[in-house]
């Protein structure tokens, strides 16, 4: 008697048990917030594009007339450069973003002599002759006849978040979502280069999204970080303010 009566009380236990585990495992209250809610890195005020890996593609873009003037040494330039902006970054997201980045072996020609592109400074930012430069390239991406190389190059690159960066031989910068540009005397010329990294980097945070850091009508910085006064230090005193980078997902 009392072995039926161990039997049947293990019985409804063991059922119990199952019940509540099989409600745990499969009918979790979808309207209860996940346990473990990661916060994912995407562009400033998008979450709908996640930037957690970014893959660069990087180019040297010389104005037809420059041609010959191609600076020795670019493409070291460029791979040193882009190794400080990844580990910037790195930092600046504690590791919740990477970036993949590649340089295009050989020099872009464009079809217009400098005179056409240039702006009046290398730090000359949102220059519409550079803007012209950047369409231009982007169109022959599309055109069957255009640079096959660097279509090939570009590949596809799913899962992860396309940037262009172009080094480019004459004066100005250029940032939007996607792309940053500036120009190679930002990194070479000693009036520039104590500075030249945060001022790729500052370009580079407009490709994912962060603005500019600066009253629209004085053009006064106002904010210290990367995205304001601080495009003018170097890179290892630089930071993203925080209330961008939270704009970004990053939960400090
Ligand atoms: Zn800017």
């Amino acid at each position: 008697m009392r072995f039926i009566f161990y039997f049947v009380a293990t019985g409804v236990i063991v059922i119990f048990v199952a019940l509540l585990a099989a409600r745990l495992i499969f009918f979790q209250d979808r309207n209860l917030p996940p346990i473990l809610d990661f916060q994912r890195i995407h562009l400033y005020k998008n979450p709908t594009t996640v930037v957690e890996n970014v893959r660069v593609f990087a180019f040297y873009a010389v104005p037809s007339d420059r041609a010959e003037a191609i600076y020795p040494g670019w493409r070291d330039l460029l791979f040193e450069a882009l190794q400080r902006l990844s580990r910037f970054h790195e930092i600046q997201f504690v590791g919740k973003s990477h970036i993949q980045y590649d340089v295009f072996p050989e020099p872009i020609i464009l079809d217009d002599e400098g005179g056409a592109y240039d702006a009046a400074s290398p730090l000359d930012e949102h220059h519409v002759g550079l803007r012209r430069a950047f369409e231009e390239f982007e169109r022959e991406l599309t055109d069957p006849a255009g640079n096959d190389k660097v279509r090939k190059f570009l590949g596809t690159s799913r899962d992860q978040y396309r940037t262009l960066v172009f080094l480019y031989e004459g004066a100005g910068a250029y940032g939007k979502e996607g792309l940053a540009a500036i120009s190679r005397r930002a990194l070479t010329d000693s009036r520039y280069s104590a500075f030249g990294d945060s001022w790729l980097y500052h370009q580079f945070a407009h490709a994912l999204g962060l603005p500019d850091q600066q009253d629209s009508t004085t053009g006064l910085a106002t904010s210290d970080d990367i995205m304001g006064l601080g495009r003018h230090r170097p890179l290892d005193l630089n930071y993203i303010a925080p209330e961008l980078t939270r704009g970004m997902g990053l939960v400090e």
